[in-house]
């Protein structure tokens, strides 16, 4: 497998130092003109690529990711592509020539790579495509398969949910939810290893080892905040109909350096793509909100628009004297942006 993602990472590497040079020199590249001349001239020559055992949809994949890569750079929901570094994330993926590759119980078998066991059963399925990554030491599977939609019956009609950086989100119906304890912990004892590395020499043996501990306790703290998320995405998708989100410009935003550490933190981009996937599972509406749309400025009582800065928590309205904690003010406006949106469904409560 790490012989599968050299590969995969040399191909990378090779497409974007064409891509780069033929830019240099006024030509316009894209993903599928660099993977036939790679295909028809320089994997011919690359004899270690071709040897046996080696999955040949390996190189395919890498330039459909550079593709990708490139398509978000353009779209401007990602940096410019950097080149892939040994050790890094390192990751390929491979596919059954098309054929459906069956997957269940805690067994596999690859294309090409043949058997391997896995820590979790996985569903009894077929998926198209593989995709494998080293994640502190340890390899992943991840694959993507078609699963019936699951509707609930849902306890409210309408939810607004305002994302926030000191809680997870704040739902308009008044549940909360906080960022987990061991997440604070975790960041703790993730600062204290750092230091304790500086004192170690580089390239040794405990230089090494302690690395690996820190990259475990990143993989630790990932999935924390993950599992976080899930919970909060997971309950407001089976319970609410018509659910509001603010939609946030979370690239622009990332620019912002002071606001950065918090926000990436919060994982706004991580909670959307889960209500994305959620919603269509379990039967939800969803609505992005513009991200113009005033709702931390607005009183949700009476509509009238005030400044407010990032230090003030509570909303106190001028006009009608309503007051109400910041975060659950924005998500009663989000609550009543759906409302006007999709009135209809009021009427069925
Ligand atoms: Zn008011």
């Amino acid at each position: 497998m790490s012989k599968h993602a050299g590969i995969s990472r040399f191909t990378y590497n090779w497409g974007l130092e064409t891509w780069q040079a033929l830019y240099r020199s006024g030509l316009k590249p894209n993903h599928l003109v660099l993977k036939k001349f790679f295909n028809n001239h320089v994997k011919p020559v690359l004899t270690w690529i071709k040897e046996k055992g080696i999955c040949q949809k390996v190189t395919e994949f890498a330039f459909d990711n550079l593709g990708k890569a490139f398509k978000n750079f353009f779209d401007k929901r990602g940096n410019y592509p950097r080149f892939k570094k040994k050790g890094f994330n390192d990751s390929f993926s491979i596919n059954a020539g098309g054929k459906p590759i069956p997957i269940g119980g805690t067994r596999i078998k690859l294309p090409t790579i043949g058997w391997v066991s896995t820590y979790e059963g996985l569903p009894h399925t077929t998926t198209k495509k593989l995709t494998i990554s080293k994640i502190a030491g340890d390899w992943y599977i991840s694959c993507s398969y078609e699963i019936e939609a699951q509707p609930t019956s849902k306890k409210e009609t309408y939810v607004g949910v305002d994302l926030g950086i000191k809680t997870l989100a704040t739902l308009s119906t008044g549940i909360i939810f906080i960022n987990p304890k061991a997440l604070k912990k975790a960041k703790k004892k993730l600062s204290k290893l750092q230091r304790q590395l500086t004192l170690k020499v580089k390239g040794s043996n405990r230089y090494k080892k302690q690395k690996l501990r820190i990259s475990k306790l990143h993989r630790r703290i990932a999935n924390i905040r993950k599992d976080a998320t899930h919970k909060a995405t997971t309950f407001i998708c089976k319970n609410h109909a018509v659910v509001a989100l603010e939609d946030l410009n979370t690239s622009g935003m990332l620019k912002n350096h002071k606001l950065a550490g918090a926000i990436s933190d919060a994982n706004f981009y991580e909670f959307r793509r889960q209500i994305e996937y959620k919603v269509v599972r379990y039967g939800v509406q969803v609505i992005f909100v513009d991200r113009f749309y005033p709702s931390t400025k607005k009183c949700s009582n009476c509509g009238e628009i005030k400044p407010m800065s990032l230090s003030e928590r509570v909303y106190v309205c001028e006009k009608c004297h309503h007051t109400a904690d910041r975060d659950l003010n924005a998500a009663k406006n989000l609550e009543n942006y759906a409302r006007l949106a999709k009135p209809c469904l009021d009427v069925e409560g």
